[in-house]
């Protein structure tokens, strides 16, 4: 019975101590029908005991082996006991005298795929029974059919433990995967409950993931996952679980003694802190930025699934330059679900083509004519009121489709709004319209924008496409082909918002431009700070020297326009000269500047 080449063939299969399986407790369901008896099971013997693969009609998954009839029956074909009461083997067996009052017995060996004796299909019945030939004929061939199952699962256990490997571990990091780590979650929670402590679950969000892929590719973000992974690990406890949550985001679970104080969410400040250091890669410094999203169990959720969705959610609600851990709360719940329901309404809006635009002059500073407009848009909910473009375009900027939509809306009425001037007068003005930086990445941005033009007939040389410095430095390589497929078909482009960002000469040489935009964080300083003044004066240079007309944009007061016109900036734009209108407003203006037909 303890024979060690027979062990070894029983623990080889991966039988024990698993699951029931239907392709199992078919046989056992069948058999047991057949026969017409109360319990049937597939029992594998093991060094101390008989364990139950499958059963019918049995409550106990594995019996001692000293109780065991399956054990006498090894060495044989089949055991057949008529009545264990009138046997010598079974008369004073524990399962004979008691609860289940065994009575009849008749197993069928089962072997290994090297012929080793693993254990039995048996039939039991409470009361004593005779077997004829034909059925124990027939209990033999069950059990076959029993064995080529088993064997078979051994060939398909052997195929898929490299298979299972890599479904359970990802494959980049080698952490265990989603659903792996959920496992280890609810087993630590388990842990966590019966010892009462508290669980402590962080979703690490890499935030920056599409930057990074636009800067270093596929390979690169690999390796940066890879080495924050890494990170995580080596600045964890041993009893703390961790894993992945998606291609850029990380689970932490860890658990603490509700005691003492909760230092669980300083811990995971720390740890964000390391996760979120640069990372070299092919010589360059990849920045990181990571988002934690705390919540704790039970507190903040009734079962596994809900506490990592509320982690989730507080990741989600990290807000950009704000602190970079957030903790799970209702507070986070409601502004969760609140912008949830605000890329809703503003979907919603954008579909139904309902988002307004008002136009903001751009004037000439030697003559105070007006030159051109900058498109802005207005979103006037029925409910909130009006949202302004800072709050609702990084809401559509953070997800691709909204933002492919608003880039449409925008360019559609800007594209309108000039056909309809353009009918009207003789002199209309530019149109300079907002381009969202991820659409300079999209194959398909170039020939959506000379569709529209298309589409409304109107030259593409009126229209100014604003981009921002943040978003052309993501892969200027990539920006500067969009940008040069549009340009020769006469589109031109302005840099806004220019010396916010990085202010970079380099890649400002190496882009197709027309306008630089000075941002008014400087013409609003330009009559009171000296250094506002310098940087002014600097960045007119740079536009003279790389040959690109300027905007100044933000002027409000008489001093600030008469300091730039002295400068020598060719534009500007600001209150002072025009607030942001409705087209009826500018088509007013337009009237009193042609000449008369
Ligand atoms: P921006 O491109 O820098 O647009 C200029 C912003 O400055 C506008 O704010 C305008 O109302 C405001 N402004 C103009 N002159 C003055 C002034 O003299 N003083 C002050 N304090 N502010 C002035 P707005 O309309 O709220 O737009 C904010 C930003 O939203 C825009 O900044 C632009 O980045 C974005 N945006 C607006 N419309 C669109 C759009 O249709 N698509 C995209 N992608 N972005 C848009
Ligand atoms: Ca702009
Ligand atoms: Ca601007």
């Amino acid at each position: 019975m303890t024979d060690p080449e027979r062990l070894r063939e029983v623990r080889s299969l991966n039988l024990l101590d698993t699951p029931f399986e239907d392709r199992f407790d078919q046989y056992t369901r069948l058999v047991a029908s057949v026969f017409g008896v109360p319990t049937a099971l597939v029992t594998l013997v093991d060094a101390d005991r008989q364990w139950f693969k499958s059963m019918v009609g049995f409550d106990r998954r594995e019996t001692p082996i000293e109780e065991s009839f399956c054990a006498h029956a090894l060495p044989l074909d089949l055991l057949y006991v008529p009545d264990a009461r009138k046997d010598r083997r079974f008369h004073d067996n524990a399962l004979v005298v008691g609860e289940p009052y065994i009575r009849f017995y008749a197993g069928a060996v089962l072997k290994g795929p090297s012929g080793e004796p693993l254990g039995t299909l048996c039939v039991i019945d409470q009361q004593p029974r005779e077997l004829s030939d034909v059925d124990k004929w027939r209990l033999l061939m069950f059990a076959r059919i029993v064995e080529s199952e088993i064997n078979l699962h051994k060939q398909f256990d052997h195929w898929s433990v490299g298979l299972q490997h890599s479904v359970m571990y990802d494959s980049i990091t080698a952490l265990p995967g989603r659903a792996l780590f959920e496992e280890l979650v609810s087993s630590t929670w388990e842990q966590a409950a019966g010892a009462a402590k508290t669980l402590t679950l962080v979703h690490f969000h890499l935030t920056n993931f599409e930057v990074l892929h636009s800067l270093a590719g596929q390979l690169g973000c690999d390796h940066v996952m890879a080495t924050i992974a890494r990170r995580l690990e080596q600045n964890v406890r041993g009893e703390d679980r961790i894993g992945m949550l998606g291609t850029d985001r990380l689970g932490l679970a860890i658990t603490w003694g509700a005691a003492g104080p909760d230092e669980s969410v300083e811990r995971v400040n720390v740890l964000t802190r390391t996760l979120a250091k640069p990372v070299d890669y092919n010589g360059t410094r990849l920045p990181i930025e990571i988002a934690a999203g705390v919540s704790r169990a039970p507190g903040d959720a009734p079962d596994v699934e809900t506490l990592l969705a509320h982690a989730r959610m507080a990741a989600a609600d990290v807000q950009q330059g704000g602190p970079r851990v957030r903790c799970y709360s209702s507070d986070v719940h409601r502004s969760v679900a609140h912008s949830h329901e605000r890329q809703y309404r503003l979907a919603e809006t954008l579909r139904s083509d309902a988002l307004d635009q008002v136009y903001q002059p751009i004037v000439e500073c030697s003559t105070g004519r007006m030159i051109g407009v900058e498109a802005l848009a207005r979103w006037t909910d029925a409910q909130w009121g009006a949202i302004s473009p800072a709050e609702f375009v990084p809401i559509a900027e953070a997800d691709a489709d909204l933002c492919r939509m608003l880039t449409r809306c925008t360019l559609n009425s800007a594209c309108k709004q000039l056909a309809q001037w353009r009918g009207e007068f003789d002199f209309f003005p530019y149109m300079a319209v907002n381009i969202a930086g991820a659409e300079l990445y999209r194959d398909d941005f170039a020939d959506m924008v000379a569709g529209l033009v298309a589409e409304h007939q109107v030259p593409a040389t009126s229209l100014v496409l604003e981009i921002t410095e943040q978003s052309v430095i993501t892969d200027v390589e990539t920006a500067a082909k969009t940008m040069n497929a549009l340009r020769s078909q006469g589109f031109r482009f302005a840099i806004d918002d220019f010396g916010t960002g990085y202010s970079s000469l380099r890649y400002l040489q190496q882009l197709p431009l027309d306008i630089l935009k000075i941002d008014r964080s400087f013409t609003q300083l330009i009559t009171q700070d000296a250094t506002s003044h310098e940087l002014t004066v600097g960045i007119l240079q740079i536009a003279r020297t790389l040959n690109l007309a300027v905007v100044a944009e933000g002027v409000e007061t008489a001093e600030q326009y008469a300091v730039l016109q002295q400068l020598g900036a060719g534009h500007i734009q600001g209150f002072l000269l025009g607030r942001p209108q409705p087209a009826d407003a500018i088509s007013e203006q337009l009237k009193a500047l042609q000449p008369p037909r």
